[in-house]
């Protein structure tokens, strides 16, 4: 039986009621009449059931599909304005004693250059993500207990929360390592984490025993409950995503928000992110040989109502994405994207772009600035804020702030000092000009006057070299 408050993967993801789910949809996806009703539910800004949400997924009614994207844009501008929060993975490791089939880290790999970082090649790293103007990060290590233990991981933490390098500084570490205990969540948070990020990468039993043949990611269950043990260890944001394309992209969509209405239930809060990753080629990983691949449309149409239905929650994308397929993304609901990204160990400190060790390709190869540059001129806000993080805004606090709409006066400020920061220490002049125009058009824009003012006299102060304050 579907019981959200569980706290067993087989209650909370129920794979009856998902197929359910997915014939309800089929019945109904061109009702006009339950359709104006969900769209009506959700115009109210407070989300869908999963079973609401596939009925607009699954729609294939030209004018309701109008209506969709039209309330996710209206959606992400209530809720995120212009902003879009800029962030890169960094990778520690690519040792793993797993055999997930779709990534090159495999235990049976036996072509692709193994390697960890030591803390002064981290050093290095963190410092060149610090000169491209990352403020950011996402902590990536493959799963081995004796290469990659605990003890590792937060000595990286520290290791980089540490490194203060001209006016940079890393001030949120957000952290993707494999499932584990509550006691070694509990270490993540004393260590100052940000968002544990785990992905799913398929809600379907079946096929995810079958796509993790070996090691202990084998597990369902124990993968699957994981941010429960996260959040009982502490830790307030968590960030969920499934990999669309080992499975039917409808049986997970049905699952990732089955998975955040369980979170939700049980512990008040969502999760804090949804990454929309799709399978992409890799080492020894052909792409092509997974069936479930999704269209372009089809990614855009499902961001689309996965904003409407979790308003309170980012969506975020990674550089696994080409510049068209993100621009079309983040028209609709995408808030955190991913910039001059490297997905392989070591790989923001090689001369030359040097794959060798990477996970996956990165289609978008552009440089921060120039993703920054191109960000500016559609029109959005780079945000490199760490703010809420800083002052305790998390979990819960975070959801009742956004909630309250009290967002624009207090995240869109804090962007555009961020921007600021950006231009007068790492842009181009070109970027520089852009940043200028959009700063002084969104300024205006803050609706609290007080507010305004003074991040007028923040952002005068910034470019006079002022750097006291903290984001
Ligand atoms: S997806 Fe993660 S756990 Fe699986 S092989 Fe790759 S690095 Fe290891």
């Amino acid at each position: 039986m579907y019981d959200p408050k569980s706290p067993h993967a087989s209650e909370f993801i129920n794979d009856n009621e998902i197929r359910e789910t997915l014939a309800f949809a089929d019945a109904h996806k061109n009702d006009r009449v339950l359709l104006e009703e969900i769209l009506a539910k959700a115009a109210l800004h407070k989300g869908l059931s999963h079973q609401e949400a596939l009925v607009l997924l699954d729609c294939s009614l030209e004018d309701i599909n109008q209506k969709v994207f039209a309330l996710a844009k209206e959606i992400k501008k209530r809720f995120y304005g212009n902003r879009i929060v800029m962030f890169a993975p960094l990778y520690l490791s690519n040792y793993c004693v797993n055999g997930c089939v779709y990534c090159p880290y495999h235990l049976k790999n036996k072509t692709i250059p193994r390697k960890k970082l030591s803390q002064e090649e981290i050093r290095a790293e963190v410092i060149a993500l610090q000169d491209m103007g990352h403020k950011r990060l996402a902590l990536e290590t493959g799963e081995h207990p004796v290469m990659n233990p605990i003890e590792y991981v937060l000595e990286s933490i520290k290791t980089i929360y540490s490194i203060k390098h001209k006016n940079g500084a890393i001030r949120r570490v957000n952290v993707n390592i494999a499932a584990t205990t509550v006691e070694n969540y509990r270490k993540l948070k004393d260590a100052g984490i940000g968002t544990y990020i785990l992905f799913q990468e398929t809600y379907n039993k079946e096929n995810y025993e079958a796509l993790h043949p070996t090691g202990p990611k084998h597990d369902y269950a124990w993968h699957t409950e994981a941010m429960d043990r996260a959040m009982e260890g502490g830790i307030d944001d968590v960030g969920c995503g499934v990999l669309y394309g080992l499975t039917t992209y409808r049986y997970d969509f049905v699952g990732q928000l089955m998975h955040a209405e369980h979170l939700e239930a049980r512990f008040g809060v969502g999760p804090h992110t949804i990454s929309v990753p799709r399978i992409r080629p890799a080492d020894d990983i052909d792409a092509s040989s997974f069936s479930n691949a999704i269209s372009d449309d089809t990614f855009e149409k499902l961001v689309a109502v996965l904003r409407i239905a979790v308003p309170y929650t980012g969506i975020i994308v990674s550089t696994r994405e080409s510049q068209k397929a993100r621009e079309r993304v983040l028209a609709v609901g995408v808030s955190q994207i991913s910039g001059g990204s490297r997905t392989s160990v070591g790989g923001y400190t090689t001369e030359e772009r040097c794959d060798d060790t990477a996970q996956f390709d990165v289609s978008d190869q552009r440089s921060l600035d120039e993703v920054i540059n191109w960000l500016l001129k559609l029109g959005y806000i780079p945000s490199f804020c760490t703010a809420c993080y800083r002052e305790g805004r998390t979990g819960d606090r975070f959801m009742s702030l956004l909630k309250s709409g009290q967002i624009a006066n207090c995240c869109q400020p804090n962007a555009l000092m961020t921007l600021q920061e950006y231009l007068e220490d790492y842009a181009t002049a070109d970027t520089k000009e852009a940043g200028e125009r959009v700063i002084a058009g969104e300024l205006t824009h803050i609706p609290n006057e007080k507010v305004r003012e003074i991040a007028a006299d923040h952002l005068e102060k910034i470019k006079a070299g002022i750097r006291d304050f903290r984001f």
